[in-house]
């Protein structure tokens, strides 16, 4: 299977930006610039305050609402805690798991990003797994070996036609609110990698269908770079998605990618 049978998947990760008001009016703001946009779906994962005024603001619109995490668990005694039906009840179609904000300021591990990919299927989510290597890492040459734990870990005992439902942002840690971004090649050979390790995990075929997005100070300016690379299906965008004309100049790189 090839890049143009996979679905290129441009999403924003906002993180904890934006009052109600402000999330309203940055999708106002984008939905005309998008309206006319075909073969990417633009996803918009807000923070949990502002899911319904986004839900509302994209109804009817190609703009999909996912939230930035959830929990495990389906209900009980977690208090501040959002679990993944919730999300679905609401009317929420993705979610970021896994991402390295999470994993670093919150303690997450690969065994807790694994139960809340289960639980976000199970919900009916499509779930966005984050996966990247530190800057010490890449620098120890051990890149491959951090990202084949994490896709081995993070998808342990979910089947292949679960599998099939997640998109996996490789998000180099490195690169991640820090201006530096991998370069196309970089990110290739991670995605490609990626793709591999599922091909051997799963089969060909289930990996070739896996959407795989790059993350990390994704722009304006190097998105057409990054998305015209085969195994790079999109991109997991941070700062550049507060921005409706940026975020809107990625989505139309993907269209061409
Ligand atoms: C992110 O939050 O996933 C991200 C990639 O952020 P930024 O684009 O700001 O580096």
């Amino acid at each position: 299977m090839k890049k143009n049978v996979r679905k290129a998947i441009i999403a924003g990760n906002w993180k904890m930006n934006k009052t109600r008001p402000e999330a309203k009016a940055l999708l106002d703001e984008l939905k005309p610039l998008v309206a006319d946009v075909k073969g990417v779906e633009i996803v918009a994962c807000v923070p949990f305050t502002n899911l319904e005024t986004a839900l509302a603001a994209a109804e009817g619109t190609n703009i999909k609402i996912g939230a930035e995490n959830c929990h495990f668990e389906k209900s009980g005694a977690f208090t501040g805690e959002i679990s993944a039906d919730m999300l679905a009840e609401m009317g929420v179609e993705y979610v970021v798991l896994g991402h390295s904000e999470r994993r670093q300021y919150f303690n997450e591990t690969d065994e807790t990003v694994n139960k809340r990919t289960k639980a976000a299927l199970a919900a009916g989510l499509k779930p966005i797994v984050c996966v990247g290597e530190l800057l010490w890492e890449r620098e120890c040459n051990i890149t491959e070996e951090v990202i084949a734990r994490q896709i081995k870990l993070d998808f342990f005992a979910i089947s292949k036609e679960d599998v099939k439902k997640c998109v996996i942002a490789y998000e180099p840690v490195w690169a991640i609110g820090t201006g530096k971004t991998a370069t196309a090649d970089q990110a290739e050979e991670v995605c490609a990698f990626i793709r591999a390790q599922l091909a051997k995990l799963y089969d060909n075929d289930t990996a070739e269908s896996i959407t795989i997005q790059y993350g990390g100070s994704m722009n304006a300016k190097n998105a057409e770079d990054l998305v015209s690379k085969t195994n790079v299906d999109g991109g997991l965008i941070g700062g550049a998605s507060l921005k409706a004309p940026d975020f809107t100049t990625i989505i139309k790189a993907a269209e061409n990618g």
